[in-house]
């Protein structure tokens, strides 16, 4: 009787605050550009848009914000969130397992997109250039997990083919999901086990 091999398990990796420090980044480069401006501490961060937390805290803080991470080189320079790159380098390399990375970029898209390929073809290579999806509707594509830092996605796909793991990052430590809905704390956190999870089912 033939074996049937089994499908391989497809994993789908966001990029800001998952694998490139967005937050960080974009903290750094704020109080650089605006040394006497109030910002907004990491441990303090609440809710996915930053620009929104630095609008409550006083209006014109939200365009300041907004233009540092417009400005050139800023995704270029974001630093790799801890363990991301080698996590990725190791997922590639697992049996039955494809990584994609899957990432949303800004509507003013001039600098971001250009560099969002370059820091992944600087910091992992061409092989990853090649599993690069820029999409704003992450709900239509197609995989098993979706690792991904924003709480809640949503597209027109109202019931997305993924599983969508919460990377943990300073906007969203403090929030509470849902028994059904686990978390990556960091890439030292068990990824490994949330993947083998996924063998054996199906799309
Ligand atoms: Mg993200």
């Amino acid at each position: 009787m033939a074996v049937r091999r089994a499908r391989a398990v497809r994993v789908l990796v966001d990029m800001d605050c998952v694998l490139a420090d967005f937050e960080g980044g974009l903290l750094r480069s704020f109080r650089r550009r605006f040394p006497a401006d109030p910002h907004v501490p990491l441990e303090e961060r609440r809710g996915f848009l930053v620009c929104e937390q630095y609008r409550a805290l006083r209006p014109d803080l939200a365009d300041k914000v907004a233009s540092v991470y417009e400005a050139p080189g800023f995704f270029l320079d974001l630093e790799p969130i801890p363990g991301a790159l080698e996590a990725m380098r190791e997922m590639k390399d697992m049996e039955d397992t494809e990584v994609f990375i899957c990432t949303s970029p800004l509507m003013k898209y001039e600098h971001c997109v250009r560099e969002k390929y370059r820091w992944v073809e600087k910091h992992l290579g061409p092989q990853f250039v090649e599993r690069i999806i820029l999409t704003r509707d992450k709900t239509v594509v197609l995989g098993d997990l979706l690792i991904d830092d924003k709480d809640t996605i949503q597209g027109q796909e109202k019931t997305p083919r993924w599983e969508h793991i919460l990377f943990t990052c300073c906007h969203n430590q403090h929030l509470a999901l849902p028994p059904t809905r686990r978390r990556l704390l960091s890439w030292s956190d068990n990824w490994r086990e949330i993947i083998d999870s996924k063998r054996g089912t199906s799309l």
